[in-house]
């Protein structure tokens, strides 16, 4: 065990809770847990109908605690109640998805066309994965990871953020009392280069999961290839939110407020680039800065609040230096780029909602992620410069088009290298459908059959039935 850590409510700075960190020997030890129940333990032999079936008990004891777990995830992450319980709602799709699926392609057999011989295809599970989970959607991101990853029969490990493990507690005691049997889901608690390094390093970890920064994607890939684990990553997206001059006006401004100041742009989708058509800029952009300039900020259960503070002084001052480098390389800022003045909000991390116009290729804002409620401003007048301006990035996580021209919409969808695409829409999605990035944003697909499938191994099964000599040797 390492040092005490406080988790204080980024809204105000109420304590929520006092915990112990973990150190590395306690993630040791828990992959030795996690090791034996899929070695020896029940789960991994468990039918996968009665794994579908204790999922689905995972989504009731979600649904029944909805409340309190909506409420636990509000005090860590400073986000409004409503949002937070929207979150547990698609928290217990999540369980009910996986557990709808967890018998599903249960392999297949193959016509060798021989007497002598037969052959099938089988998934297993794939072992011990170790889970690393991010502070803007707590629950749900670890839902994405823990939910495939138990229909599939693993064991695994959950290190969530230091700064938002409320969620993760309760979830695990939800999952003893769903009766998952001893040692298949262990929790540590702590800082990433300690109590989450293991779980990249350990020969005992099959795989690790991981939803977070690019630069902390990196290094836990690299630190899993030493075991050459199987890595899945989400590491976040620079997302183009792309409209044309003959979108619907009024619901393009809407939504690229949404896309981009939802949950205060503490979102790895979120519309941080607005790509405006020229002849359409100057009324587009006047009309977003009136509205975000109204924008009213407060903590959980203000519910006259619309968003809420950044998750920490440090991410706050991360996205000050974000603002001050676009302003300092000649972006126009035309709302926020400062704290608020209201004294009630004084207590917590706020950031008003910021519009940067004016920005052109090359500038550090179109490239760094700001996860902050920043907007940047760039212009196109072709469909070919919008796809081209779009597709700018290193990142390839999501983006949207907007336009009333159908043969447009999914012309420039088709072009766009970013794993989801809305089309005169942004931000949903639905547990049937894949979640992953292009590029750098990451590897691998959460959600979706192929998620359930990142977290089983695919194994040729063939069994010579007439064995016999072969005397491909003279005997
Ligand atoms: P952010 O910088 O946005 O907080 P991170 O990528 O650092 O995002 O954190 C996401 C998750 O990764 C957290 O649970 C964090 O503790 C964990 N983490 C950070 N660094 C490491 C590391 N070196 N090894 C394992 N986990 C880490």
């Amino acid at each position: 065990m390492s040092g005490l850590r406080e988790i204080r409510c980024p809204a105000d700075g109420t304590l929520v809770a006092t915990l112990t960190d973990g150190s590395r020997e306690d993630t040791v030890a828990a992959i030795g847990i996690a090791r034996r129940a899929f070695d020896e333990g029940p789960w991994p032999r468990t039918p996968a109908i009665e794994r579908g079936a204790l999922l689905h008990r995972v989504a009731d004891l979600i649904a029944r605690d909805k409340a309190k777990l909506a409420r636990a995830e509000s005090l860590d992450t400073g986000k409004r109640l409503v949002e937070a319980e929207y979150d547990m709602d698609d928290v217990a799709a999540c369980f009910r998805y996986y557990a709808g699926i967890a018998a599903t392609g249960a392999g297949r057999t193959i016509e060798t066309g021989r007497t002598d011989a037969i052959s099938r295809i089988v998934h297993e599970p794939i072992g011990v994965c170790g889970l690393i989970t991010p502070w803007n959607y707590p629950l749900l991101q670890t839902s994405w990871k823990v939910a495939p990853a138990l229909a599939a029969g693993n064991t695994f490990v959950l290190k969530p953020s230091e700064l938002t493990p409320s969620t993760a507690i309760l979830l695990i005691r939800l999952l003893t009392e769903a009766g998952l049997p001893d040692g298949v889901a262990n929790l540590v608690l702590g800082l990433g280069p300690e109590a989450g390094a293991p779980l990249a390093e350990h020969r005992d970890v099959d795989l690790v999961s991981f939803t977070g920064s690019l630069a902390t994607g990196r290094v836990l890939m690299a630190a899993a290839a030493a075991t050459v684990k199987r890595v899945a990553l989400e590491l976040g997206g620079k997302n183009p939110n792309v409209i044309f001059a003959d979108a619907d006006f009024d619901t393009a401004v809407d939504f690229a407020l949404t896309a981009v100041f939802l949950h205060s742009g503490q979102v790895c989708s979120a519309g941080a680039r607005l790509v405006v058509e020229e002849s359409i800029h100057d009324r587009f952009v006047d009309a977003v800065v009136e509205r975000a300039s109204r924008i009213r900020l407060g903590g959980p259960f203000d519910t006259k609040a619309e968003t809420g503070p950044l998750i920490s002084a440090a991410h706050l001052a991360k996205v000050e230096a974000y603002v001050a480098a676009g302003v300092a390389e000649g972006a126009v800022l035309r709302c926020g780029g400062r704290r608020p003045d209201d004294p009630d909000l004084a207590d917590g991390f706020y950031y008003l909602p910021t519009v940067l116009d004016g920005c052109r290729a090359g500038m550090s804002v179109l490239r760094d992620e700001s996860f902050g409620p920043v907007l940047t401003v760039e212009t196109f007048s072709s469909e070919d410069e919008a796809v081209r301006i779009a597709n700018d990035t290193d990142y390839g996580l999501a983006g949207a088009v907007w336009t009333q021209d159908a043969g447009k919409a999914q012309r420039v969808a088709q072009r766009l290298r970013h794993g989801t695409v809305w089309i005169n829409d942004y931000h949903p999605y639905v547990p049937q459908a894949e979640w992953g990035g292009f590029k750098q944003s990451g590897i691998g697909r959460e959600l979706g059959p192929s998620g359930l499938d990142e977290y089983r191994e695919t194994k040729h099964i063939w069994q010579n039935i007439d064995p016999r000599p072969q005397h491909w040797f003279r005997p």
